[in-house]
């Protein structure tokens, strides 16, 4: 692609310090890792911060930590990343789905109690492309109905509900750094806490079941490796100094976008501010509206990526994948998310994005809405029997 989707943002600074760890003998479970999760503790408010190898890694332990197992139900959004799904199958839980509200795509408060069960343990709450859910709300719901609430922060960091930081709301919540992310570890993931006993669990799981007491061949839990090494976690040092200049900017591409689409007919942007909330851009997702559907998404998305321009379908709903036919609880009535997704695409989005690249995006992607819109682009009706997003 000649303007990609995403790409990380490394400079000298990180290198030197990925090269640094590699002249010491301290390849894993050294002072880098204790430097990073301080740094992520002291950046969220936390009073715990375990590095693990993923932000998948992180939603797992987190389900573990909580005696999350065989039968328990967890309400979770269809509209997410798959990972979400896969942490609480991984321990023979059932996800069970409840749907969206369409202003900000997350978990809508109001769906979640038809969804708890005398099964339900925990409500696992994805904050979507960085935009915190009404994490208020949710929690009073959780109280009322004495369940966990796990919080999938993997693509908010920094964002803020009331004040105070997304993922530090719930019993435990998580951070991801895949190289799409807003910083980077290369791959990794952070559990931030305020419970003293769900950190400790986390620390001692992902490394083989040690307990921090135990010497290294006593496992007092069957763990995993899920370690992040020191490599990782100098880079994510080096990236936590500039994240405040790295969200900002990101803002700033989200407000140049909005200016260059604002009044686009059939075109839906996505909020650049919201009532309680701060938001820390992960992607930016413009929906398709108006009598515009999946066929013309698809195809807008085709033509964009035949003219080397990166876009993406965030997210495929969960409920619609193979491995979930079967692997989940009674559905709901999903019908925001079977509305929303398939009209969704994300756009170029990275911090070095040049204001030319945008404007070449949003051309093309006018160009392609008008011609997308006129007559000459009905869809075929044998198209809308399509099973997959
Ligand atoms: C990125 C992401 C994760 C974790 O991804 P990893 O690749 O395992 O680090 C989890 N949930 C959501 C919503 C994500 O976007």
């Amino acid at each position: 692609m000649r303007i990609a989707l995403s790409a990380p943002d490394i400079s000298q600074e990180d290198i030197d310090a990925v090269a640094a760890v590699l002249r010491t003998s301290r390849l894993s479970l050294g002072p880098k890792l204790e430097e990073f999760e301080h740094a992520i503790a002291r950046y969220t408010g936390a009073a715990h911060a375990v590095g693990v190898s993923s932000g998948t890694a992180g939603l797992h332990l987190c389900i573990r930590a909580l005696g999350i197992g065989e039968g328990d139900e967890v309400i979770v959004p269809s509209f997410a990343f798959i990972a979400v799904a896969n942490a609480v199958r991984y321990e023979k839980a059932l996800p069970v789905f409840a749907d969206i509200e369409p202003e900000t795509l997350n978990l809508d408060p109001n769906r979640i109690e038809a969804a708890i069960t005398s099964r339900t343990k925990a409500i696992l709450v994805v904050h979507t492309f960085g935009c915190p859910a009404d994490l208020a709300a949710i929690l009073e719901i959780a109280r009322q109905h004495h369940l966990c609430v796990i919080e999938d922060a993997c693509e908010a960091i920094g964002a803020e509900f009331d004040g105070r930081k997304a993922g530090g709301w719930g019993d435990a919540g998580v951070f991801a750094f895949y190289p799409n992310k807003q910083i980077t570890t290369g791959e990794g993931g952070m559990v931030i806490t305020e419970n003293p006993r769900i950190a400790s669990m986390v620390r001692a799981l992902r490394n083989q079941g040690r307990a921090e007491t135990n010497d290294w061949l006593q496992h007092s839990e069957v763990g995993y490796n899920y370690r992040l090494a020191e490599m990782n976690c100098a880079l994510g040092i080096s990236q936590m100094k500039r994240i405040d200049a790295m969200l900002a900017r990101r803002a700033e591409i989200a407000g140049k976008y909005h200016d260059k689409l604002r009044g686009i007919e059939n075109l839906r942007l996505p909020a650049l501010e919201l009532p309680r909330r701060k938001l820390s851009w992960f992607v930016y997702v413009v929906r398709l509206s108006g009598t515009l559907t999946q066929f013309h998404r698809d195809w807008i998305m085709d033509e964009m990526h035949r003219r080397g321009i990166g876009c993406g379908r965030y997210f495929a709903p969960i409920h619609r994948q193979p491995a979930y036919h079967t692997a989940c609880g009674p559905r709901a009535d999903l019908r925001v998310t079977e509305f929303e997704a398939p009209r969704c695409l994300a756009l170029p989005f990275f911090n070095r994005l040049q204001d030319e690249q945008i404007d070449e995006v949003c051309e093309n992607l006018g160009e392609l809405l008008q011609l997308a819109g006129s007559r000459a682009m009905e869809e075929p009706s044998a198209n809308s029997a399509a099973g997959f997003y």
